[in-house]
């Protein structure tokens, strides 16, 4: 579970575990992306460094 600001409708919340459609490894950290509430697909991007030990769980 992590919270984003989602890029359509501009709403933070929580994004659960069943929200998640796909984690993509990147260069950096990885990508989640993810299913808004709004019904938009999101992507959340993580820095290895700055990922809280709950985005590294999922
Ligand atoms: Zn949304």
């Amino acid at each position: 579970m992590f919270a984003n600001v989602c890029t359509r409708c501009g709403t933070q919340e929580l994004v659960f575990t069943d929200q998640i459609r796909s984690l993509r490894k990147t260069a950096h950290g990885f990508d989640v992306r993810y299913v808004c509430s709004c019904g938009a697909t999101a992507t959340w991007h993580v820095d290895r460094a700055d990922a809280p030990a709950a985005a590294q769980a999922a």
